[in-house]
Parts: structure tokens; C-alpha cells; sequence
């Protein structure tokens, strides 16, 4: 079997495999061919994975040799014209929003994989790219947030008098709320979060947060750890409390997302504009409409006196650590599929690899795309 590894286009900075993924792969009788300079961007020189017995060849040829595409982005227009019927793509694509790109790699008989489909049980843990990327966001967000403020993240006794320690406020307590809220506690910030969630208190709380309580939130155990549409007056309260605490905070670092769907709206532009002069928001959920009223994807926005990051692709900017844990990610998923003496088996009895399988011999696989694709 031949694993193409392709180049991403800017501003993604992310390569889907390093050389040390690379290397697993070519130690399980993988061939892998790599796009030439796939890895610049993320420090990783041809040299290093021809090192690791990569041959390294033009993106066209990657097609033409390879049985296995993998990417991080979705495929382009060139990349979409040059797949091979039969041939498997594995990357990074949306399905349940990007339907018509489902439905273009159904027809040319693509066997498709996107990674944000995987299910969530513990088996996939080690797989879980969306769980590796939100760690980084909720890092490189409360960085973000700490070097735009007018002041410390820590207290500080000194001679010059005594400064207080900033205020932090998580809206959304998942994987990147509790990297944000450890981050945030580490640089001595006080922090405060809230989810509709109850479940996450404890983690919360455990990690030295104080956890926002607002009653009557819909708590629904079907939705499998996710969160769920909440009704109007519940929102009403939510929206209350979140003003409340909002006014008092230095940074709010928003996170909360309901998957397929857009994001919640938690910061209403009124509450921005009682926030106190020079606080920031962060907002990661900016990609699917974000948590703040005001939020502009890929966009810092000053309003009044605040300043409003936009940014869910804090993973590019941190592209060693994000592809390495990318690639770890994609190995242990590969593994399931490819044997170590590089027999593919494409086994639908599993359930990672039925749940994340898109397209196959011209059919939808996934049982959650098939209820959008119609
Ligand atoms: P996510 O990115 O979908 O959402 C982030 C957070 O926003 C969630 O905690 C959610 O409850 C919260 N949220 C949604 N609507 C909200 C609202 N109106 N107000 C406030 N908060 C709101 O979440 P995630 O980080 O992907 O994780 C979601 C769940 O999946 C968690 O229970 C997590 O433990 C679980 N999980 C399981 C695995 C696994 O077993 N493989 C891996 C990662 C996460």
C-alpha cells in the first residue's frame, strides 16, 4: 500500500504526518510518498522524511503513485480534479456542513475519511483530533488573551505596590475550556466557567476553577457527553449570569460549541459594552458564528474599549506540536485499518471505522451524514 501525504495551502501551517509518523508508517511496510515541502511550514525538511525513507515527488505524481491521500484541510478544486476513482482520501472536511463535497466524492467513487467524525468513545481517545486541536486552542487562546491585556495575568506583591491578578471568564468547559482554564490558572489568573453542562463542575473545580451555576439548564445524557439546544428562558437567566460575571472579567475566553450546529450566542453586544476598558475576548467558536454578538472570524475587532479575537484555527499557529499530535492521532486510526505487514483491511464491523468513513464504493457510510444527505 502507497500513503500520499499532501502540502496544505496558507494560512494552514499543519502537516497531516511529520517525519516521525512518517517513520511508523514506513516501519509497517507502508510506501509513503510526501508532496515536496509538505512539512516546511511545520519545520519539517524533505530531507528529514526522505530521511525516514519517504520518497518526495510533485503533488501530481503524489495522486498518480499513492492508493492512500492524506491531508489536514479539506481538497481543493486541483486536488479534487487529480483523486483517481478507487482512490481512499482521508482529511479534516466538515461532511455534515460541506454536503456537496460529499456528494462530488459519492459519485467519482471515492472512499472518503473525515477525521471530525470519528465517534467519541474511550477507544478513540488516542485518535481524537478534535480533542488534540482544542487543547491547543485553549493554550495558545489564554497566550493570545495574556499578551493582549493592558495588565498581569498574576498577582504581584513588589515594592511598587501590589497588582491584583487578572480575571478570567471560560464560556464552555470541553476539552478547550478546561486546557484554557488550566493555562489561565498556571500565568495565576483568578477563573471563573460556565457550561450547561453539570457534569463538567467537578473537573472544573478540580482544576481550580469556580464553576458559574445557572439552574434549569437541559442536560440531555442521549446527546453522549455533548450539549444540547437550550429553551428560551433558560437562555434568558444564562444570558443574565453570563453579563454578571462578563462585566467583571479581564479576558473572556469563549469555547462553547453544539456540533453540526452554530455556535450558541452568550455575549450580547450590551455586555460588551459594560465590559471594563481594555478586557479582551477570545473567541474559538468564531468559524461557526462564535459565542460573542460582535465576533468576526479571522478578525481582531476593537469595540468601544474592548478587544475581540476572532480565531478557530489557533492550531496552525502552533504547527510542530499541533502536527505531532496530529500525526499520532492519524497513526493510531491507520492502525486500524493497516496491518503491520501494510495489508489494508477496510473492516465496517468497526465502529470508528464505519462512524468515520464517508464515502465508499458510491455510497454514504456514515450513519450521521446519510440522516443530512438526502
Ligand atoms: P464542544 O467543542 O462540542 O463544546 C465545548 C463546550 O461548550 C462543551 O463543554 C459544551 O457543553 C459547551 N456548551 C455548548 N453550548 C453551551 C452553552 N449554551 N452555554 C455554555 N456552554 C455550552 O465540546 P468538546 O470539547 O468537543 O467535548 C464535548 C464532550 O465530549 C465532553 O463531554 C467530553 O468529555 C467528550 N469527549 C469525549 C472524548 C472521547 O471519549 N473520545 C474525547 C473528547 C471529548
Amino acid at each position: 500500500m502507497t500513503i500520499g501525504l499532501l502540502k496544505e495551502g496558507l494560512p494552514e501551517n499543519r502537516v497531516a504526518l511529520l517525519p516521525e509518523a512518517v517513520k511508523t508508517l514506513t516501519g509497517m511496510n507502508v510506501r509513503v510518498v510526501v508532496e515536496s515541502n509538505a512539512g516546511l511550514n511545520a519545520f519539517a525538511s524533505d530531507t528529514e522524511y526522505e530521511a525516514v525513507s519517504a520518497t518526495i515527488l510533485a503533488k501530481e505524481e503524489v495522486f498518480k503513485t499513492s492508493d492512500f491521500i492524506i491531508k489536514i484541510q479539506p481538497p481543493d478544486a486541483k486536488e479534487l480534479g487529480l483523486m483517481k476513482e478507487g482512490q481512499i482520501f482521508m482529511a479534516v472536511f466538515n461532511p455534515l456542513i460541506n454536503t456537496d463535497l460529499v456528494k462530488e466524492l459519492c459519485s467519482r467513487n471515492i472512499t472518503s475519511f473525515s477525521l471530525d467524525i470519528l465517534p467519541r468513545t474511550s477507544r478513540a481517545q488516542s485518535m481524537d483530533i478534535l480533542s488534540s486541536m482544542a487543547t491547543v486552542s485553549g493554550y495558545k487562546a489564554v497566550l493570545t488573551a495574556a499578551n493582549s491585556l493592558p495588565k498581569f495575568f498574576p498577582m504581584f506583591m513588589t515594592a511598587a505596590g501590589t497588582i491584583s491578578p487578572a480575571k478570567v471568564l471560560i464560556l464552555g468547559a470541553g476539552v478547550a475550556g478546561l486546557q484554557a482554564l488550566a493555562t489561565s490558572r498556571k500565568l495565576g489568573a483568578v477563573v471563573e466557567v460556565f457550561d450547561v453542562r453539570a457534569a463538567v463542575k467537578e473537573e472544573v473545580t478540580g482544576l481550580g476553577g469556580k464553576f458559574v451555576d445557572v439552574e434549569g439548564a437541559i442536560d440531555d445524557k442521549a446527546a453522549g457527553g455533548y450539549a444540547v439546544e437550550q429553551n428560551e428562558e433558560f437562555k434568558k437567566r444564562q444570558a443574565q449570569a453570563i453579563h454578571d460575571h462578563a462585566v467583571k472579567s479581564d479576558a473572556v475566553i469563549c469555547t462553547a460549541q453544539i456540533p453540526g450546529r452554530k455556535a450558541p450566542l452568550l455575549l450580547r453586544k450590551e455586555t460588551v459594552e459594560a465590559m471594563k476598558p481594555g478586557a479582551v475576548i477570545i473567541d474559538l467558536a468564531s468559524s461557526s458564528g462564535g459565542n460573542c454578538e460582535l465576533t468576526r472570524d479571522n478578525e481582531t475587532i476593537i469595540h468601544g474599549q474592548v478587544r475581540i479575537i476572532g480565531n478557530s484555527a489557533f492550531p496552525a499557529e502552533m504547527p510542530s506540536d499541533s502536527s505531532k499530535m496530529f500525526g499520532k492521532n492519524i497513526i493510531n486510526f491507520l492502525k486500524l485499518m493497516i496491518s503491520n505487514k501494510g495489508e489494508f483491511n477496510l473492516n465496517f464491523e468497526d465502529d470508528l471505522i464505519k462512524g468515520t468513513c464517508v464515502t465508499h464504493n458510491k455510497e454514504v457510510i456514515s450513519e450521521k451524514v446519510k440522516c443530512i444527505i438526502k
